[in-house]
């Protein structure tokens, strides 16, 4: 079955959006995007280069002067038309995201709902730059302070979530008043390019936003963002290995930088906690996305006075579960993004398997379904020496390790070396305030397996990176301030 849009003219095949202008890879090399869950051709996309991509940065460049010099509210009604064409044409966006993630239809719909709050958030935020009247120690001096856009962005987005990533960044680049060039990722180049589209749509000037798309020439165009002198700002998300390597790149040009990057997500469960909601978090947590995003649960930590009831009920949750085609509506999870995924999660499980873990559910591959798909999986008797305990899995596996004391599980959630989100359930007010303070992570979620909402800052410490998005915290990631001294006042 080939989805249908309501606009077909949403889906951008063999073009990106440069200058205004749909634009196609000057080489006329595209390539090939296929649909996880089928396998079937979604459609080519252009593979640009380092020269079709500095026409890309020449644009963003030629366009910022006058977008940065647009009042607030200006930029604040472009963002909110922008809003508006996305919620207009939400079931497109959501169709075009399961297509080629294959993330479920109904969870597709949230992304696209999702996404489009940040337009709205920071089409809020965009007014409201303020600086501060600063009282000097200097006679006669005058000191005050204005938020300025840093400039041009380059902007690396993940495929897992196709919109949402992109307009994290792109939203508050926009109100902060810079201009950007963003790089889709190769899985999932047409959702970004329809967001492109409805830009357009809605008025957003020729240059300010550029979408190019490549899957070879993905780490030529990553070091031509990073080396560019014209670019001073890169927002990457995803993994800590790339993130690292943009942050070498950018070393020379010295630019300003956000990296939002793997996580590990401890998920604990104290005796005190309510059996299940903890259970419903834990699901939520683990299992969004067929366990493809970085806030994902990925040790599940159960104290020892419930841990059999848990694995208990956790387990009879996940036979719940429906596998299969993210287009029809009796699933509750897709297929995975491709099948290098697969073999990780595979190996994952093999690995807790040898060192003694017990299988409670799932565990294999679907064959019969394609080549992408894997069981929804719970792994009991986890231990600290297996994989799953220091490695991001990135998919439906959830490892339940049992613990005996509040100090034993801290120390041990804070093991990894990445601290993005963490998660625990209590109802303990003191332990609530004690552990939340303690856990060495960017986000807690308590009482709570999801945590995403653009008025919440969103970011990590350690080796998940650096910088906030959403919230009103994030248009900072893409401003400068500038300190202004009158003198001889
Ligand atoms: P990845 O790092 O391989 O790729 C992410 C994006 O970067 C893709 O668009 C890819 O095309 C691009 N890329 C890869 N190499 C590049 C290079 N040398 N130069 C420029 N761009 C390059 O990650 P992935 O495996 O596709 O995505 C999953 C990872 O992303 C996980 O580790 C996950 O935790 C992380 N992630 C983090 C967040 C967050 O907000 N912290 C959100 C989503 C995903």
């Amino acid at each position: 079955m080939v989805p249908k849009l309501k606009d077909p003219s949403l889906l951008k095949q063999n073009v990106c959006y440069v200058n205004g202008e749909w634009k196609p890879a000057k080489s006329g090399k595209t390539f090939k995007v296929n649909d996880p869950g089928t396998g079937e051709l979604v459609g080519t996309s252009p593979e640009f280069n380092t020269d079709d991509t500095e026409a890309a940065i020449a644009a963003a460049a030629a366009a910022l002067p006058s977008f940065r010099s647009k009042t607030g509210r200006e930029r604040a009604r472009m963002l909110r038309r922008w809003y508006d064409e996305m919620t207009a044409n939400a079931d497109d966006i959501a169709t075009l995201i399961t297509w080629e993630n294959g993330k479920p239809i109904a969870d597709a719909r949230g992304e696209a709902a999702y996404a489009a709050s940040f337009f709205e958030w920071f089409s809020e935020e965009a007014p409201r730059a303020y600086g501060d009247t600063i009282p000097a120690t200097v006679p006669g001096n005058r000191v005050f302070t204005r938020r300025e856009p840093v400039g041009v962005c380059g902007l690396i987005t993940p495929w897992n979530f196709p919109a949402a990533m992109i307009t994290r960044k792109v939203a508050p680049a926009l109100a902060a008043g810079c201009t950007v060039v963003c790089k889709a990722p190769g899985e999932t180049p047409f959702t970004a390019l329809a967001l492109a589209e409805l830009a357009h749509r809605a008025g957003i000037p020729a240059g300010v936003v550029n979408i190019v798309t490549a899957m070879e020439n993905t780490a030529e165009i990553g070091q031509l963002l990073t080396t560019s002198e014209t670019i001073r700002k890169v927002s990457f998300t995803g993994s800590t290995a790339v993130g690292k390597l943009l942050m070498k790149q950018s070393a020379d040009s010295l630019k300003k930088l956000s990296l939002e990057l793997g996580g590990n997500a401890p998920f604990i469960v104290f005796d005190d906690a309510d059996l299940d909601a903890a259970v419903a978090g834990a699901i939520a947590s683990k299992f969004r996305s067929s366990g493809q995003t970085c806030v994902c649960a990925n040790r599940i930590y159960v104290q020892s006075g419930i841990y059999d009831q848990f694995v208990e009920k956790f387990t009879d949750k996940v036979k719940g579960f429906k596998v299969g085609n993210g287009f029809d509506d009796s699933i509750t999870h897709g297929p995975l993004i491709h099948d290098r995924a697969v073999s990780k999660v595979d190996q994952h499980v093999r690995d807790a398997e040898k060192k003694g873990g017990k299988i409670t559910i799932g565990g294999q591959t679907l064959p019969d379904l394609g080549s992408n798909f894997f069981q929804p999986t719970v792994i009991r008797d986890m231990t600290p020496e297996m994989a799953i305990a220091s490695e991001e899995t990135f998919g439906p596996v959830a490892g339940l390790f049992p613990f005996e004391t509040e100090d034993e599980v801290v120390k041990m959630a804070n093991q990894a070396d990445v601290g993005l989100a963490g998660y625990f359930f209590s109802r303990d007010l003191e332990r609530v305030y004690r552990v939340a303070e303690a856990l060495d992570v960017g986000m807690v979620g308590v009482n709570t397996g999801i945590i995403s909402d653009p008025a919440s800052p969103f970011g990590g410490v350690k080796h998940s990176g650096f910088g906030r998005e959403g919230s009103r915290y994030g248009i900072e990631e893409y401003q400068v301030i500038k300190t202004i001294t009158l003198g001889g006042m």
